[in-house]
């Protein structure tokens, strides 16, 4: 989605109602996830109204981290309003690819590597957008984090999601994909419709999907990938001084959202 963004022509942006991340907003804000797409859609609009030069130190940019299935995703797009840019990692993945010319990671030789390309990425970004972002999945070890801290970034929390096992693998079990690239829903199997023995789509009725990438061998090559990870990041932010929040995600991703929410004000 971040194709679109048009990352290369530094397209100008600006300083929307900055001063809109307030208070009321949090307190009327609507707590329902949105669909890739439409996040896709609404941080386009948010792109094309602005410009004025970005003062990257005092931006409120947030960090939402954990495992498959801890919600991270869900809660950044509730958090995708008027007063936050949501920057997903895969995408970031997507426009790494897109600026590499490359099919598939394995071309890239070593992890340093796709490391620098990632935060050069989330950095041009971060210099682009003038509003908080809120970066799903970023990120993903104690390199990029600092690295990204050196070139100017600033990061105001990082919110860990944490949950069991047992919860993780619940959920990624039970989660959905619309292949409809027009929607692209994540869901799960009870918010499905159905149709003929079918599960389908809530939006546009096509028949469900599950993710190809949340099978069991992948699942746990990722889980492990995130935990070898997860304390490194925590020392980096003591060190870096930016608050680093243990988020109980055990609960209804809802829930979740409003603890984070709650802890923005
Ligand atoms: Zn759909």
């Amino acid at each position: 989605m971040l194709k679109k963004l048009n990352l290369q022509k530094k397209r100008q942006i600006t300083k929307k109602k900055k001063s809109k991340v307030k208070k009321e907003h949090y307190k009327t804000l609507k707590l329902k996830p949105l669909s890739s797409k439409q996040i896709a859609t609404q941080n386009e609009k948010k792109v094309k109204q602005k410009k004025q030069p970005n003062k990257r130190d005092t931006k409120k940019n947030i960090c939402l981290i954990g495992p498959i299935a801890s919600g991270k995703t869900t809660c950044a797009s509730v958090i995708n309003t008027d007063g936050y840019f949501v920057v997903p990692l895969n995408a970031l993945y997507a426009s790494l690819f897109d600026s590499l010319n490359l099919d598939d990671l394995s071309e890239l030789n070593v992890n340093l590597h796709i490391d620098d390309h990632i935060v050069n990425i989330v950095s041009q970004l971060d210099e682009q957008i003038t509003m908080p972002i809120v970066f799903d999945g970023f990120p993903q070890n104690l390199n990029q984090l600092s690295k990204f801290v050196e070139a100017g970034g600033h990061i105001e929390r990082v919110f860990y999601l944490d949950a069991s096992f047992e919860t993780l693998y619940a959920r990624a079990y039970e989660r959905l994909v619309c292949p409809n690239p027009n929607c692209s829903l994540v869901t799960n199997r009870y918010n499905a419709n159905v149709v003929d023995g079918f599960l389908t789509c809530p939006i546009c009725n096509s028949a469900l999907t599950v993710r190809a990438d949340d099978n069991l061998f992948s699942l746990d090559s990722r889980y492990n990938e995130f935990y070898d990870y997860l304390g490194e990041i925590e020392l980096g932010c003591n060190v870096l001084d930016i608050p680093f929040i243990k988020v109980d995600a055990e609960k209804d991703p809802m829930n979740v959202c409003k603890d984070i929410i709650g802890r923005l004000q």
